[in-house]
């Protein structure tokens, strides 16, 4: 059996287990795909102390790390499913069971998509969702936002000190917003706010030239022409493998405390998976540090 199972191959899981490896504790990590969402992102330049890198890039280096050490990588391998007797016991998808004293989770999450034509084929060329890392390569620009809650005006906010113009679409009759953000927005010169609209398509040729979207009260469809497309409709936390057994929240995160514990002994989480307020790469390496930390006390202590 292993000491630690961290499951989540992201940049919180890697920074997770070299934590707890060079604590010399028996780590094996779990990946449905190693690297994470950090795969799927083009340019990468809020990685402080790296001016700019790119996605992949980074994941090299990640498993590079990681392999400098003694740590079991049992990458395309997705959990389905967590029990505790006297050890965890984690059931892999192939039917595997992996028994250990500790588990770390940092199942990380996805972006929820509008599902439009458009949205895959401009991923990167214009279509976007995380305004603090690419918020900047728009500067100048015409940007969208689409989702009026609070992620869609904080980024809408945000990218009109960035950007030439901002126009939010939101899909009910209002923004869903807490007040002091719509009051914030409202006093922006260079935002406009469409309520009743329904994005349909996003369009483009090489990259992002426009979207379109209907307008749920009068039925009319419209075309802006703008350079980019940021989708702020929710992230899914990748957390519904656990159902009951650990506390999450009623969006699905993981509840943590400041040591990374959830209410189970024993477990761990980190990174976007939990309800740690910012999803970032640097902050869920933090995170898996943190986390790692808190699970080699607890097996110090037991
Ligand atoms: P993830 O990176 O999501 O990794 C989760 C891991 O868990 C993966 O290995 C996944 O395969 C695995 N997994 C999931 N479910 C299971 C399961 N059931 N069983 C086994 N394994 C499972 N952040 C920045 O700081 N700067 C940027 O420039 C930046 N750009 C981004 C661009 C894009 C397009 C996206 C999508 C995100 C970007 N982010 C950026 C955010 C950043 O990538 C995330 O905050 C970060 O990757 C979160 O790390 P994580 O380890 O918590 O989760």
């Amino acid at each position: 059996p292993y000491e630690v199972l961290v499951v989540g191959g992201g940049p919180a899981g890697a920074s997770a287990a070299i934590y707890t490896a060079r604590k010399g504790i028996r780590t094996g990590i779990v990946a449905e795909r190693f690297g994470g969402q950090v795969l799927d992102t083009m340019s990468i330049e809020n990685f402080i102390s790296v001016k700019q890198t790119e996605g992949p890039k980074m994941v090299a280096s990640l498993e590079e790390h990681v392999k400098d050490y003694e740590i079991d990588v049992m990458n395309l391998q997705r959990a389905n499913r967590l029990d505790k007797n006297e050890m965890f016991e984690l059931e892999l998808e192939n039917g595997g069971v992996l028994k250990s004293k500790s588990v770390i989770i940092s199942t990380g999450a996805r972006w929820r998509q509008l599902g439009v034509p458009g949205e895959e084929e401009f991923k990167n060329k214009g279509v976007a969702y995380c305004p603090h890392c690419d918020g900047p390569l728009f500067e100048g620009k015409h940007v969208a936002v689409v989702g009026g809650g609070n992620s869609g005006v904080e980024a809408a906010i945000d990218l009109a000190g960035i950007v030439k113009h901002v126009t939010v679409l939101e899909f009910g009759a209002e923004l869903k917003a807490d007040e002091v953000l719509q009051n914030r927005l409202n006093s922006l010169p260079n935002v406009t706010v469409y309520t009743n609209a329904q994005t349909t398509e996003i369009t483009g040729d090489d990259n992002v030239n426009g979207l379109t979207y209907v307008d749920r009260e009068s039925g009319q469809e419209n075309h802006i022409e703008l350079e980019g497309v940021f989708v702020q409709i929710g992230l899914i936390p990748n957390t519904e493998w656990l159902g009951d057994f650990v506390e999450r929240t009623k969006t699905g995160e993981v509840v943590i405390d400041k040591y990374g514990s959830t209410n189970v002994p024993g477990l761990f989480a980190a990174g976007d998976c939990t309800d740690s307020p910012h999803n970032q790469i640097i902050i869920s390496m933090g995170d898996g540090a943190n986390a790692a930390l808190g699970a080699f006390d607890h097996l110090i202590r037991n």
